[in-house]
């Protein structure tokens, strides 16, 4: 098999494995609705310049081991930004943030709401992969955040969304669980800050998909976001 049609056969697999998901949970509404046209492009030089600036960074260890520094990715003026906790084998590839399974399910939920990729802004704690994904180290997160409160200062997003228990306790300066977190808008630096599960946690707890899409309602709301009509059944 050559390698486009490899590619082309993991993309129908994944897309499979998607519909099962939602069809094995019984939920039927992360689904594609048409963009909302509300945001528009605007320029990304301060972001281009902070990561021109970082691109050789090594202020952690975790340089030594990374194939790309995993900047964020998106609209440099959203109104909404997710946060997660660093890259895994995909995103480090890539270079990108939320490429893998879970990415794909962020991705698919951002459609639900009626938004494109293009729309958000998604970053992560730490830049660069942790070996073997293991969960990030204090002295890296001291190292790292820094760089995530600068691309926030210069978005100026109007709603942060946590995705999962790391980013949400970290940004949160809290130990309360993420079961207890979600779904309740908090303050991180003067924005609205709202804590929800991590896509990969609802790969492997796909019942749990209602109680985040019950979190991207509230977002909306606060974003006077038009909400989906009637989400049609897959
Ligand atoms: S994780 Fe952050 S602080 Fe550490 S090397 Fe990567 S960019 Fe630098």
């Amino acid at each position: 098999m050559n390698t486009i049609s490899k590619d082309l056969k993991d993309v129908i697999d994944s897309v499979k494995a998607y519909i099962e998901l939602d069809r094995a949970s019984g939920i039927n509404e992360f689904f594609v609705n048409k963009p909302n046209t509300q945001y528009a492009i605007h320029n990304t030089n301060d972001l281009d310049v902070l990561k021109k600036e970082i691109s050789s960074c090594k202020r952690c260890p975790l340089y030594k081991t990374r194939r790309n520094i995993v900047f964020g990715a998106g609209n440099p003026k959203a109104e909404l930004m997710f946060v997660g906790e660093a890259p895994g084998a995909d995103e480090d590839l890539q270079g990108l943030p939320f490429v893998g399974r879970a990415g794909q399910l962020l991705t698919k939920i951002i459609g639900a709401m009626g938004l494109t990729r293009s729309d958000v802004y998604i970053a992560n704690i730490l830049k660069c992969r942790p070996p073997n994904n293991r969960p990030p180290l204090p002295a890296e997160i001291a190292e790292c955040e820094g760089i995530l409160k600068r691309q926030i200062d210069i978005i100026k997003p109007k709603v942060i969304c946590t995705l999962g228990k790391f980013a949400s306790q970290t940004l949160l300066r809290t130990e309360t669980t993420i079961s207890a977190l979600r779904g309740n808008f908090r303050e991180y630096n003067g924005i609205k800050l709202i804590p929800t599960f991590h896509p990969a946690y609802l790969l492997r707890n796909p019942n749990d998909k209602k109680l985040v899409w019950q979190d991207m309602k509230k977002i909306m709301k606060e974003l006077k976001l038009k909400c989906p009509s009637s989400p049609k059944s897959q």
